[in-house]
């Protein structure tokens, strides 16, 4: 595996590749790496040529600065994990080379990025658009993998491509769980031990609440969820919506649309966790 932590280097490197026809696959994460961020990276190896990894945490993304400090940094376990799995490429920028000087562009995703994420995390949509954009002109990637934790996400960056006509395929990956249910997250690592045990809750709240679909409008719904975690202590709820799959709009009528999915984002231990499940 070749890691590279210069723009200049790494966009020489692929372009020999590009020369000798291989498609390049590629999985943009902030690194702690998991088995969720594996299974991205495993289906990116087996639909391209070559698979180009990025970490890089993201300073523009982060709402919160004591998030950004606290988020984990792990390069050394990182870097093994990608050599065990077959990784071509690392690109492992600083925030120098990424931004040698504040990028100021402005996106507007409209509605899609007025909610949920977007409305408790301010700027974090453009944060992410600005540097998936960045990343994209840089690997020029055939496709590009992100997973359906971070949905909303996965939905602003399908807009920012049709938005800049930008020639990459992205694919969305299902949720990877703990065999607890827990959805894998960098986070969960913050989680202490009282905590991480809890944590399982999250998942086990989702499953309970889509078996009570149809009989449940989506408010009922809503509020059934949050008296569920209301009655934890532990848990502070940051929102709890029902929205379509497409424009992560608020259904107010199962007959609204016919993909509809329930988003939840909680605190626990100070730790802000997001889980999602399809209703249908
Ligand atoms: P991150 O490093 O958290 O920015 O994540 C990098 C990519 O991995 C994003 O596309 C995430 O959606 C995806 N990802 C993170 N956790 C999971 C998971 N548990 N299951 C599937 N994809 C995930």
């Amino acid at each position: 595996m070749i890691v590279s932590k210069q723009i200049a280097e790494l966009k020489q490197l692929l372009r020999k590749e590009r020369s000798n026809a291989k498609t390049i696959g590629f999985v943009p994460t902030m690194g702690a790496l998991h088995p969720g961020h594996l299974e991205l990276m495993k289906q990116a190896k087996m639909e391209n040529n070559i698979l180009v990894v990025s970490i890089f945490v993201n300073p523009i993304q982060f709402n919160n600065p004591e998030d950004l400090k606290k988020y984990p940094r792990t390069f050394e376990t990182d870097r093994q994990m990608l050599e065990n799995i077959g990784c071509d490429f690392l690109f492992y920028p600083s925030a120098e080379e990424m931004y040698p000087e504040p990028d100021t562009s402005q996106y507007d995703f409209g509605a899609l990025a007025a909610c949920m994420e977007g409305e408790k995390r301010p700027g974090h949509f453009n944060g992410v658009a600005i540097v998936v954009r960045k990343l994209f002109e840089i690997v020029e990637p055939d496709k590009a993998y992100f997973g359906e934790k971070d949905f909303q996400q996965l939905a602003i960056i399908q807009a920012l491509v049709r938005k800049l006509n930008m020639p990459v395929q992205v694919v969305s990956c299902p949720i990877v769980r703990e065999t607890d249910g827990l959805a894998m997250s960098s986070r969960n690592m913050r989680l202490s031990k009282e905590a991480r045990q809890e944590a399982p809750f999250i998942y086990e709240t989702l499953k309970r609440a889509i078996t009570l679909f149809p009989t449940y409008s989506p408010e009922a719904l809503k509020h059934w969820v949050a008296g569920q975690f209301e009655n934890k202590e532990t848990f502070k709820i940051d929102y709890i919506e029902i929205a379509d799959t497409t424009e992560l709009q608020a259904v107010h009528n199962w007959e609204d649309a016919s993909g509809i999915s329930l988003f939840v984002a909680v605190f626990l231990d100070e730790v802000r966790l997001i889980d999602n499940i399809r209703i249908i």
